[in-house]
């Protein structure tokens, strides 16, 4: 068992050197996978640093090189490299542009990989399927390279996607890690919590993502941190703003937007309940439960004045219906 773990490891790490030679040194790899990079604004030191690859647009280049090499079909089909279909044999992630995952210590655990047409027909991304070494839930896009500065800036940014990490990264804004497009979990909130006792949420531009995200930051109240959130103009994600900004203008951007969660709820609710007095309920009891999720009595209380003051409700009324909250959950 710990053997074929071991395997498992092995073949990515392979992939992932594979995967970076075909970018770096073939034809093909060259001319669509650096180019799109380079498009993209990031720097051959960028590249390097985040290993990243190209796989080439061919049924299974990958698959026959690692065959060849001696890697056993049963790793590559389980690590989901390679997808045997009627005895055929396929590249999962032909041609692709190659963003590997690493563990908190640094291995490969797998890959995502990114179309380069904007074919709507086609998944943007492909991501490698649960294995034996990559539990998704587990796991945070980038902690590998930002979990220092995490610590030394006792901050985590947590955006969308790989793109936005090395794009803030690069900017020079290391304290930075993803969910890669899964729901927030609480396993990866605790990988930050070890490091940090604060996180601010990063939403891409538009509306529908914000609503979505909103609901997963309960999950990290829960576990007593402190969130902010900050939002970008609309059309903007962390990435497109992060290449367009100098380092300067990012970090400003950044301090002078990051607003505390709860806050930035109960306005927003305030605002989508626009005096309509039964939204008004609804709403009232949407933040309260948000804020029965702390941990901490001195901080519930802190919020629930200042929520009163934002929704222009009484702190009795928000108080009582944190009172039936607790009770309902004893
Ligand atoms: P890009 O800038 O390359 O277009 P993005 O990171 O801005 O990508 P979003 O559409 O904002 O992409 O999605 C955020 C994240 O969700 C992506 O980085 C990726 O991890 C995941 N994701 C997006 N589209 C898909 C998809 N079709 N299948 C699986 N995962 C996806
Ligand atoms: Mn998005
Ligand atoms: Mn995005
Ligand atoms: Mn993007």
């Amino acid at each position: 068992q710990a053997n074929a773990k071991e395997s498992l490891y092995l073949v990515s790490e392979y992939a992932n050197e594979y995967f970076q030679k075909v970018l770096q040194k073939t034809d093909q790899g060259q001319a669509i996978g650096k180019s799109y990079f380079k498009e993209r604004g990031f720097t051959e030191d960028t590249i390097k640093k985040f290993q990243l690859g190209y796989s080439l647009d061919e049924w299974q280049a990958f698959t026959d090189d690692a065959l060849g090499k001696g890697y056993k079909l049963e790793f590559l089909e389980k690590t989901g490299l390679t997808i045997v279909k009627d005895e055929r044999r396929f590249d999962r992630f032909k041609g692709r542009v190659m963003f590997p995952i690493h563990s908190m210590s640094g291995r490969v655990l797998g890959f995502g990989g990114r179309i380069l047409t904007n074919d709507k027909k086609a998944a943007k991304y492909l991501n490698s399927p649960e294995s034996d070494i990559y539990h998704k839930s587990n796991v945070l896009y980038g902690l590998y390279f930002a979990k220092q500065t995490i610590s030394k800036e006792d901050n985590c940014f947590l955006v969308e996607g790989y793109t936005d990490v090395i794009q803030f990264y690069q900017t020079g804004v290391k304290n930075v890690v993803s969910s890669s497009g899964t729901a927030l979990t609480s396993q990866q909130i605790r990988l930050i919590n070890r490091l940090t006792n604060n996180i601010t949420v990063l939403f891409d531009g538009d509306a529908a993502g914000i609503r979505a995200s909103i609901r997963g930051i309960d999950l990290i109240l829960e576990q007593g941190m402190n969130v902010k959130v900050c939002t970008f103009p609309d059309g903007e994600d962390p990435d497109s703003f992060a290449k367009s900004n100098t380092l300067e203008e990012l970090t400003e951007y950044l301090n002078e937007n990051a607003k505390d969660f709860i806050q930035f709820k109960a306005s927003l609710l305030v605002k989508e309940a626009n005096n309509d007095p039964i939204k008004k309920a609804e709403t009232i009891r949407d933040i309260v439960n948000s804020i029965a999720k702390i941990p901490d009595a001195i901080k519930r209380e802190i919020y629930v004045r200042e929520c009163a003051s934002i929704m222009d409700i009484s702190e009795s009324v928000l108080f009582t219906t944190l009172a039936q909250i607790g009770k309902k959950e004893a």
